[in-house]
């Protein structure tokens, strides 16, 4: 993205870019860092629908803890919550890697104008024509 000026307080695209993510970031909702998996089991009735391979789904939760994977199961009524929440955490981490691209952007332009910038002042204190 080009770093461009709109004249006004010096306000640049990628200013104003950064400033809506940051605002996307903070109206955030809960968030969990985590996957959902679909488990599907028979439940031992021998008259249930299960038998005839019509299997019994839930969702889980895992996550991992000091690199162990844990699982929460969720209750039916959470699946949308859940759902949601794990959609959060990714929105989040997308928006994050966004920012700190832009700023990265940022900060490599600033240091090359820095670079430039000392470099000019030298050339003219040693009377250099560039
Ligand atoms: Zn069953």
């Amino acid at each position: 993205m080009a770093a461009t000026n709109n004249g006004r307080n010096g306000i640049t695209d990628r200013e104003k870019t950064v400033e809506a993510l940051m605002r996307r970031l903070s109206g955030c909702d809960r968030l969990i860092k985590g996957s959902l998996v679909v488990n599907r089991r028979r439940c031992g009735n021998p008259r249930c629908r299960c038998t005839r391979g019509e299997l019994h789904e839930s969702l889980a939760i895992t996550y991992k803890e000091r690199g162990r994977s844990v699982l929460v199961h969720v209750p039916r009524h959470l699946n949308t919550a859940a759902r949601r929440a794990i959609e959060n955490y990714h929105d989040l981490k997308r928006i994050v890697t966004q920012i700190s691209e832009l700023n990265l952007n940022e900060f490599k332009e600033r240091a090359s104008k820095d670079r430039e910038q000392r470099r000019r002042m030298t050339a003219q204190r040693y009377g250099k024509s560039e």
